[in-house]
């Protein structure tokens, strides 16, 4: 499975396997000659089948086929072209041997890292080589998944690897030359090569076995090598300790000379530029890691809805942030919901219809939602129940295909609970509840006071245990109210004089923000189905700025409508205060106006809700500037720029639902 690496905005179509495909049993044995500086590639495989059958062979058009042998007799065969594809159709064997010989397509390093997700062109150049798994780099038979052993030949100066065990290899002659083997099915083979130095660490697993750590990176990152494997070896004694022993015997940390990020079994491959941002060791990494317990160790039941990057963003992503502490996480959360509350409802889907991260809607619920249900799973039965059905699972369903019901399974046998209705909710549903307050009494009672709460939560009702914090004289008490009806009242007896009543403050419920709660950021536009452009100035290189940066910044590209439900306004500092002071909305938030930088950007609630989202540059070439680094930070509510660099950014804080309780104030 290869899969964009976490953290970074992506757009990839990942290949899914049914999970019949795991009972065929397909070997390749590949050796494979790659020169860079001709991007002159050679190649030959013996595919072979524990039982004769029929196969299809997919091999990109921009190779030529040398030899083709079907259990060692020659054969008449003719490919038919599809989408770059020979597809080369051949009678039942056992063996088929092909040789193959062509060249790869340049190495273009100024793709970005949208356009090298959906490039699978195999590429080549000294500065690297990428050869991805649906290229067609090798004869992939259609519908199999298959073991492999490749061995590959490099110049002496590159070196190369591809997912798997490295058995052998050294320089001779000439050549670099590294064998590797994949003893799981796996869905295809990416190979990887650069001019790289490789650091190189071995460490045990909890199981005895040595496990093989490494950097290959490009000479002007080799010092970020050591630091890089520390933070591995961090990551697997966390994973070992939580789930079991780590179940691979290697694992590599890969750079690429263009600003891409996938992650596939034991290694995941990151551009130069990524590799030197900071965070991408504190998280991003740890999640490619555990990916190799989730999703690589286990198989998702792609056909049933994939469980694999909720689970993994709950226990990397958000466990890191958890670490930090309960506001961490609290904000961690309010960003889950916030960005959900950006999405148009007709975008919603129900959960077991995620399989894979293609724009932001899968993003939010394949993730985000996902990883909130396994928080509110851990809520629902208890931290010891949660982690003990984990690691059960993990021992059940090592290198097995597992559906979110398999999941579910485990939870029930480690806590002893029937949770059909809780994964049913969150799982077959598309949208959440719509939590508010209806109402909220208080009448002495004997020994205290006897509150009663009304709650609403829309059609169809979800069953819920809602949190609820009372406010009184003497501090605040959290209880939680049972809410399985579109509307129910729950009776609280309390010690003192409730003052007021809060719902749910530390968002541990998956729902729709009430409009207060939610407080406006990027997404919003980005996400926004009719999102209005406008640029109050006449200057030509301001148009074309604006218009480029909402090219990049919007999901629909339609900019230009009367009736738009979200406006982006972008222009000089001046134009954007004069429109501001016109519109009758209020002024530059103070928190901008103090900050220095060359562009601001911010958003604010307009006429009727409608969200605005302003911009704000010095000049037309500090817009320009923008136009890349803006999409990433959907989660901001306002930010300030020095050329691209985001030098202050941060959410408008959020207001919870509060009731205050009549004749008590
Ligand atoms: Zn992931």
């Amino acid at each position: 499975m290869i899969r964009p690496a976490a953290g970074l905005a992506a757009l990839i179509c990942a290949l899914s396997w049914p999970a019949s495909a795991l009972a065929a049993a397909t070997t390749h044995a590949i050796q494979v000659r790659i020169e860079p500086d001709t991007q002159q590639l050679e190649g030959s495989d013996r595919i072979s089948f524990d039982a004769p059958r029929a196969a299809t062979l997919l091999l990109s058009a921009r190779f030529r086929i040398d030899s083709l042998t079907v259990d060692a007799r020659s054969v008449e065969f003719q490919a038919r072209l599809v989408d770059g594809l020979q597809h080369i159709k051949l009678p039942a064997a056992r063996r088929i041997d092909v040789r193959w010989s062509g060249k790869l397509a340049p190495l273009d390093s100024s793709l970005d890292h949208r356009d090298t997700l959906t490039y699978d062109e195999p590429a080549s150049g000294r500065e690297g080589t990428f050869l991805p798994s649906g290229s067609g780099w090798y004869p992939q038979v259609e519908g199999a998944l298959a073991r492999y052993s490749v061995a590959l030949a490099l110049p002496a100066d590159q070196r190369g690897l591809v997912p798997g065990r490295l058995v052998e290899e050294h320089v001779a002659q000439g050549r670099y030359r590294a064998r590797f083997e994949f003893r799981h099915p796996a869905e295809g083979i990416a190979l990887m090569a650069g001019p790289y130095r490789i650091e190189e660490r071995r460490v045990r697993t909890a199981d005895g076995s040595e496990v093989r750590l490494r950097t290959y990176f490009h000479p002007e990152i080799a010092d970020l090598a050591s630091g890089y494997l520390d933070s591995v070896e961090g990551y697997i004694n966390l994973y070992e300790r939580e789930i079991g022993p780590y179940p691979f015997s290697e694992f590599s940390v890969v750079s690429s000379p263009t600003p891409t990020g996938f992650g596939m079994p034991t290694l995941t491959y990151l551009g130069i530029a990524v590799l030197r941002l900071p965070f991408i060791r504190a998280t991003s990494l740890g999640h490619e890691v555990l990916h190799d317990w989730w999703g690589n160790g286990v198989y998702p039941d792609y056909a049933r809805g994939n469980w694999s990057e909720g689970l993994t963003t709950f226990m990397a992503d958000y466990a890191y942030r958890e670490r930090k502490g309960p506001q961490a996480a609290l904000a961690a959360r309010l960003a889950w919901l916030s960005d959900y509350a950006a999405m148009p409802r007709d975008q919603d889907m129900p959960l077991d219809h995620f399989t894979e991260r293609t724009h932001g809607a899968t993003q939010i619920i394949g993730y985000d939602k996902s990883a909130m249900l396994f928080f509110m799973l851990r809520d629902e039965i208890g931290k010891a129940a949660f982690d003990w059905a984990l690691r059960n699972f993990w021992r059940s369903y090592r290198f097995r295909v597992a559906s979110w019901s398999d999941l579910r399974g485990a939870f029930e046998r480690a806590s002893g609970k029937d949770l059909s209705t809780f994964f049913a909710q969150w799982l077959q549903r598309a949208g959440a509840p719509d939590l508010r307050i209806a109402d909220a009494k208080a009448e002495p009672a004997a020994g205290g006071w006897r509150l009663s709460v009304t709650l609403d939560q829309g059609a169809p009702a979800y069953t819920l245990s809602v949190p609820l914090a009372v406010r009184t004289a003497d501090g605040e008490i959290t209880r939680r109210v049972e809410l399985a009806r579109e509307r129910g009242t729950s009776v609280l007896d309390l010690p003192v004089k409730p003052l007021a009543v809060v719902l749910d403050p530390e968002l541990r419920l998956w729902r729709h923000l009430a409009p207060s709660e939610a407080p406006p950021i990027l997404r919003d536009i980005m996400l926004a189905e009719r999102p209005a452009l406008i640029v109050p100035t006449a200057d030509a290189s301001v148009q074309a700025a604006a218009r480029e940066l909402a090219a990049q910044l919007l999901e629909r590209a339609d900019t230009a409508r009367a009736d738009a439900s979200a406006l982006l306004v972008v222009g000089m500092h001046a134009d954007i205060d004069a429109w501001l002071a016109r519109e009758g909305m209020p002024a530059r938030p103070e928190k901008l106006a103090a900050t220095r930088g060359s562009a601001q950007v911010w958003t604010a609630r307009g006429r009727g809700g409608r969200i605005v989202v302003l911009v704000s540059a010095h000049d037309a070439q500090s817009l320009a500037a923008l136009a890349r680094p803006l999409p990433h930070y959907g989660r901001e509510s306002y930010l300030a720029f020095e050329g691209a660099q985001a030098i202050a950014r941060g959410t408008w804080p959020t207001q919870p639902q509060v009731w205050t309780i009549a004749g008590t104030k």
